[in-house]
């Protein structure tokens, strides 16, 4: 992956600089725009997922990025994939361009998106847009304007004991770095609106409320998709070419090297600025947890763990 390059200037000058270019992106944007997004919970392997998915030559992934679209959320992001900051990124700078010309403040949240993402097509040149933004509130807008968004759902599951020790990992490196529970929390609430305690067993209950949910509102949706993390990190290569079997679209080697190729990604977590594309199934939760963590987690976890066939036992590796 190439660091703090962005080499996309010259398409962008031609997409958004030219006054004798705007006809074209007007008839762009009377058009759906295609959109795979990812939703689940957090600490479920999106950041894996939406690289395999962006890099695809059709696919162009955007990241978490209804924090782009709110421009309150923006001023929280600090850096792109690319490696600029958001301010420097030509690629952010010409969304937003686009995103905020006249009239932005009278938009609503399906006209704000669907112009952003137009301009991101033209920019990239790709056909498709992978968002891995995570919130129903996001995903509601796409599924809410058929009109607008031609959507395809990939609901990604993780075994919530995985999910809820990850974010509890997270948790306990932030209380170790601040010193303080008040400190940790306030660094978290400079990132976003709603500061959240990430304890174990809180952990699992907002994993079962938010999975039940997207699968409550969206399962009965035409492009909605259910896949676990596992499978896809088992063998990436089988379950990534079971996706795009889903998707419709032909599986390219090149997704599994994702580290080889440049992202403009706004959000997710430090995976997206590795150099090396090796994927490794997070289990250390099923060495780590305690008998009490386990079976409670297992407990508060139960109709989910048997919807989505998680073994309800622990699998420790073999010696
Ligand atoms: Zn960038």
């Amino acid at each position: 992956m190439r660091i703090g390059v962005c080499d996309c200037q010259d398409r962008l000058t031609a997409a958004f600089l030219h006054e004798a270019d705007k006809p074209a992106l007007t008839k762009l944007m009377v058009t759906k725009v295609p959109i795979i997004y990812i939703a689940g919970s957090g600490h479920s392997g999106s950041t894996l997922l939406d690289l395999l998915l962006g890099s695809h030559s059709q696919i162009e992934s955007v990241g978490e990025v209804y924090k782009y679209l709110d421009p309150q959320r923006r001023m929280r992001i600090l850096r792109c994939t690319c490696g600029a900051t958001i301010d420097e990124c030509a690629y952010w700078q010409s969304v937003q361009q686009a995103a905020t010309s006249d009239g932005e403040d009278a938009l609503s949240a399906a006209d704000r998106s669907h112009r952003a993402l137009v301009a991101v097509l033209r920019v990239s040149g790709k056909r498709l847009i992978c968002d891995s933004s995570k919130t129903l509130e996001q995903l509601a807008v796409y599924a809410e304007h058929p009109d607008l968004f031609d959507l395809q759902i990939l609901h990604l599951v993780r075994d919530g004991r995985g999910t809820a020790f990850s974010m509890n990992r997270k948790w306990l490196r932030m209380l170790a770095q601040h010193g303080s529970a008040e400190h940790a929390k306030s660094t978290i609430r400079a990132r976003s609106k709603n500061p959240m305690v990430y304890g174990y067993y809180v952990s699992i209950v907002r994993w079962l409320r938010l999975n039940l949910r997207i699968a409550h509102r969206f399962a009965a949706h035409p492009g909605y998709h259910a896949i676990r993390y596992e499978d896809l990190a088992d063998n990436p290569q089988l379950g990534l070419q079971a996706i795009m079997d889903r998707l419709n679209l032909p599986f390219e080697a090149s997704q599994l090297d994702f580290a080889r190729q440049q992202h403009h990604n706004v959000g997710g977590n430090s995976m997206r600025v590795r150099s090396d594309s090796t994927v490794k199934k997070d289990t250390e939760y099923q060495e780590r947890l305690s008998p009490l963590r386990w079976g409670f987690g297992t407990l508060l976890g139960l109709p989910l763990l048997l919807k989505y066939g998680y073994r309800l036992r622990r699998t420790l590796p073999s010696p």
